[in-house]
């Protein structure tokens, strides 16, 4: 019952800036507990979609849903779904982790005690000693692991993720992995933009290539080995 339709759908979705097709005729489907990766060159149209889904920007044609609903025409309603993880996740720098989390979420009209703040925390990978001490003080991938339990905390079914391992060293590349499989496990469905190969292959369920706005090629990663992804890939680039 739980995959009965798919939690992110864009079905002929079409956007064109002036003359340039950002996306043409694209098709993709995510559903529960699944994590998609979307892989492409710059411009390729990857956050074109990812913003899509947010309701930020509208297709000329096609539609946009999140558990069926319209994410353009109701996206006040399918934004509650969503966690969105930009590659800079923007929190205030003088206060803390727990702070950030507990303002954030009384934005969303959520109001939850310190034990449970501190066990987002946890749950998304921040170890406790830094919950009290200031964002400015964070690495890059601390923010994100706030951001991730802004978006936890919220019961987030959807995460949407722009290039979220851009700038990460390898050890917080691999934690962000497996808090992703993390929240899949428990029934999120993920899309997310990336330029990383590896961490695709590795992380994801299935992928997607997208060149100059249309999706060449769909595959499982369990089809391919990183080689054989970064050897598809490039072909596809060239021709
Ligand atoms: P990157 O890897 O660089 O982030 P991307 O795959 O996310 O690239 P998009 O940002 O989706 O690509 O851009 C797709 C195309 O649409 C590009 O040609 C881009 O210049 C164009 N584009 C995107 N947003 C706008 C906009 N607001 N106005 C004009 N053109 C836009």
């Amino acid at each position: 019952m739980e995959n009965f339709y798919a939690m992110l759908k864009a079905t002929n979705i079409s956007k064109s800036y002036g003359n340039s097709h950002a996306l043409k005729d694209l098709n993709l489907t995510v559903q529960s507990g699944e994590i998609y990766s979307l892989l492409g060159a710059n411009g390729a149209g990857k956050s074109t979609t990812i913003n899509m889904f947010l309701g930020f920007t509208e297709p000329d044609s096609g539609t946009v849903t999140i558990a069926e609903k319209d994410a353009t025409k109701q996206a006040a309603e399918t934004r509650k779904f969503i966690g969105y993880i930009p590659e800079n996740v923007n929190l205030y720098p003088y206060l803390s982790g727990i702070e950030n989390l507990d303002y954030f979420c009384r934005l969303a009209g959520l109001k939850y005690s310190t034990g449970e703040l501190q066990d987002f925390l946890t749950t998304c990978g921040l170890q406790s000693e830094a919950h009290k001490k200031k964002v400015s003080g964070y690495s890059k991938g601390m923010r994100q692991k706030v951001g991730i339990a802004i978006a936890y905390a919220k019961k987030a079914k959807v995460y949407l993720l722009d290039e979220p391992a851009s700038g990460l060293d390898p050890l917080a590349s691999n934690e962000l992995s497996e808090l992703l499989r993390k929240l899949a496990k428990e029934g999120a469905s993920i899309l997310m933009a990336t330029h990383d190969i590896f961490r695709a292959r590795e992380v994801c369920d299935r992928i997607g290539i997208l060149k100059q706005g249309n999706l060449v090629k769909e595959l499982k990663s369990e089809e391919v080995t990183a080689n054989e992804l970064e050897q598809l890939y490039l072909e596809y680039m060239k021709n």
